[in-house]
């Protein structure tokens, strides 16, 4: 009995355990099979693989894997299950396309079986299914990322290093454009290797601290060049360890535009010289070291001017670049050369250990202009004026030696030009004189602060009173009237006087045309231009435009002219002197005999009347070479019908010998002093009561 209990027990022990093997072999996500040896029947089957392949587990047992499988599956498994025979663990994938269209990947595993623990007789092998798509699909997308990456990386123009601890462990393909280096050659070496020594330590820092914001350094190229480069590391765990991803960007393009725009922002465009910003910085710095004396040199070129007005701004540019190369080759390595602005250079010399080291210097740069420039293929030559000062004889600061220099330059221009002068003191004292004077000019030609005195001009026959001559004068706010002689070459060389002109144009023949309103002067009124004005301005339409705006008529206006304007010869003299001529307006050589006295010119051009000047008539009839030249002008005057007027005439002995030589008119204390309108006006009303009575 026990027997069979125990037999029967047995039995079913063993179909219990047949059915938990059937359960979990079913329940699996797997498909599962074997087959035999050598026939490929299949012995079991879970339902997952019988299901697949259309049978049931029952049906399916038996069954040759070709025919459990079909035709068309055993063609392409075929290899894989003859090598499985052969006690080959074969593993492969393959995609399989589901009966609904969706695409799976699986893996399958042909695990061959052996009777025997030394794997000498295969009876048979297990099929295992498993599907991996899930698995197929992260890794694809992984695999896609990285080629992604891995594709950025060598398009992109920066390069990228990956390093543990300094050691490069990878790069793309833009760390060779940059370096040189093919990553090979530097995998396993330090960064730090790559970087210029004096970058060394800013690096390190960075990478230490794992500082994630962008810093420059310099690192050399294989063949040696420098290359200043950003870098911007970012620190990341990988496989347990800290790795930097570290993006290097090449700024040399940038750190050039910045190199530039600093170099531009201290230097002259034109001649590359340092400006006026770096020469006060330059000038600071060696006053703070203060070793030993030093000297400015303010060096001014003399009619600049004239080069750029007759030649062109060109020229003007070609020369300015020459004297430029010439200073350079003036000094010495330690010392400056800059360009403040125009025709202005300015010379700082080191190491100076007396004065006469300046002078040498400067004589240095007269000697160097002296030679012939070559401007558009014309010679030209050009004298400089020089200002030196000292320091710290002249000042303490970059802006007083500055100063002294400048004021000494003036000087230097005063006396003669092309020359050079010491700062001596006082001199800038005149330099802020003239800058003050000038404001005080623009000011007054704002405000019209000018005032008109007339001289009368009489005949010296009957005494008549035959014109006036309008002699300007500035109300100064402190100095009171000053005389013309005091501010109108001032004004020429300011460049103010056209509007002093047009004021004493119009005012002139505004107030004559009031007086003959009253009755009072049918004579004509004298105006001085000066030489400047008469070639800068269209001065006959200019006094056409005066006439017909106050309603003077032409024959009551006279200009006068210095000897000057007609030793110019050109045809634009003679065009305006005629045009005048046309307009009726009359025409006064003033001054005569102390120009250069060009006889042909008083035959040539339409002139009217000659004004002997003051010098010659002052001493008659003591000094008898005086004496002579007024009789030799009153006579050339008659002879060529042209009227003498004697000016300045102060007694009633040079009034006689005057009239005894037969000068047409006379002006001077004798007669008046040029007086203002209204004491004018006094003048005309006795003058008209006395010749009516
Ligand atoms: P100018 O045209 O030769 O004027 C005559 C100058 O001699 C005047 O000086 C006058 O005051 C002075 N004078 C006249 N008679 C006598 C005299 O008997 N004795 C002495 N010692 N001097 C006498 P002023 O007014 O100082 O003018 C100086 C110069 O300034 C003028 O010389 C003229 O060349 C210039 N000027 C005057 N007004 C104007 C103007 O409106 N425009 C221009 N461009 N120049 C002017
Ligand atoms: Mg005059
Ligand atoms: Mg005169």
């Amino acid at each position: 009995m026990p027997e069979t209990i125990n037999a029967a027990s047995t039995a079913e022990q063993g179909r219990s355990s047949d059915l938990l093997l059937r359960l979990i072999a079913d329940s699996v996500p797997a498909l599962m099979a074997y087959f035999d040896l050598p026939g490929l029947r299949c012995l079991f089957a879970n339902q997952g693989y019988a299901a697949y392949n259309g049978h049931s587990t029952e049906s399916i047992l038996g069954l040759t894997v070709q025919e459990a499988i079909g035709d068309k599956a055993w063609q392409a498994i075929q290899p894989h299950v003859e090598r499985s025979s052969r006690g080959e663990h074969v593993k492969y994938a393959r995609e399989q396309t589901l009966p609904n269209g969706e695409s799976r990947m699986i893996e399958v595993n042909l695990i061959p079986h052996f009777e025997d623990a030394q794997k000498l007789r295969q009876v048979g092998s297990f099929v295992l299914i498993t599907d991996i798509t899930e698995r197929w699909r992260a890794e694809r997308s992984v695999r896609e990322s990285e080629e992604r990456m891995r594709k950025f990386t060598e398009a992109t123009d920066e390069a990228i290093v990956f390093h543990r601890d300094g050691l490069i462990s990878d790069g793309n393909e833009a760390l060779y454009r940059l370096t040189g280096y093919a990553l090979h050659e530097v995998v396993g070496l330090s960064i730090f290797n790559f970087i210029s020594p004096e970058w060394r330590a800013v690096a390190l820092d960075y990478t230490r601290s794992g500082r994630e914001d962008p810093y420059e350094v310099t690192i050399r190229h294989k063949d040696g060049h420098a290359i200043p480069v950003e870098v911007v590391g970012k620190t990341m765990p990988f496989h347990h360890a800290d790795y930097r991803i570290v993006v290097v960007r090449d700024i040399t393009a940038r750190k050039q535009a910045q190199e530039r725009e600093a170099f531009n922002a201290l230097h002259d465009s034109l001649t590359q010289l340092p400006n006026r910003r770096h020469l006060m910085d330059r000038l600071s710095q060696a006053l703070a070291r203060r070793q030993g004396r030093l000297a400015v040199l303010f060096v001014n070129l003399d009619h600049f001017k004239t080069v750029n007005d007759s030649l062109g701004h060109h020229a003007g540019d070609q020369l300015l670049r020459e004297v430029a190369d010439r200073l350079r080759h003036c000094v010495g390595e330690a010392d400056m050369v800059a360009r403040l602005g125009s025709d202005e250079f300015v010379l700082v010399l080191t190491g100076i250990h007396a004065p006469d080291d300046a002078a040498q210097v400067a004589d240095a740069v007269l000697q160097a202009m002296r030679t012939v420039f070559t401007v558009g293929h014309l010679p030209l030559t050009m004298s400089p004026s020089i200002g030196i000062s000292l320091f710290p004889d002249d000042g303490a600061s970059g802006d007083a030696l500055l100063r002294c220099a400048d004021a000494a330059m003036q000087q230097a221009k005063d006396s003669g030009r092309g020359n050079r002068q010491f700062y001596q003191p006082g001199m800038d004292l005149r330099a802020m004189e003239v800058l003050q004077q000038e404001r005080l000019l623009r000011e007054a030609i704002a405000d019209n602060a000018f005032v008109l005195h007339y001289q009368p001009q009489i005949c010296l026959k009957d005494g008549a009173l035959r014109g006036f001559e309008a002699l300007v004068r500035w109300r100064h706010p402190v100095r009171g009237l000053v005389g013309p002689s005091d501010f109108i070459t001032f004004a020429e060389s300011r460049g103010l006087i056209t509007p002093i002109g047009r004021w004493v144009l119009h005012e002139a023949c505004r107030q004559l045309k009031a007086w003959q309103d009253e009755g009072l002067a049918l004579v004509p009124v004298a105006v001085n231009l000066s030489a400047l004005e008469f070639r800068q301005r269209d001065v006959a339409g200019e006094i056409a435009a005066a006439l017909e705006a106050t309603g003077l008529a032409p024959q009551y206006l006279e200009i006068e002219l210095t000897e000057s304007v007609l030793m110019h010869q050109t045809g634009q003299v003679l065009g305006t002197l005629q045009a005048l001529k046309d307009l009726g307006v009359g025409i006064s050589i003033d001054d005569f005999g102390t120009g250069y006295s060009s006889l042909a010119y008083l035959k040539r051009y339409p002139i009217d009347k000659l004004k002997i000047d003051r010098s010659f008539v002052m001493d008659t009839p003591d000094s008898a070479d005086d004496v002579a030249i007024v009789t030799a002008i009153v006579q050339m005057g008659r002879s060529l019908q042209l009227q003498t007027v004697a000016e300045g005439v102060e007694t009633t002995e040079q009034m006689a010998l005057l009239r005894s030589l037969d000068c047409d008119l006379a002006q001077g204390h004798l007669i008046s002093v040029p007086m203002d309108a209204p004491a004018i006006r006094q003048w005309l009303l006795a003058h008209s009561t006395r010749t009516a009575a």
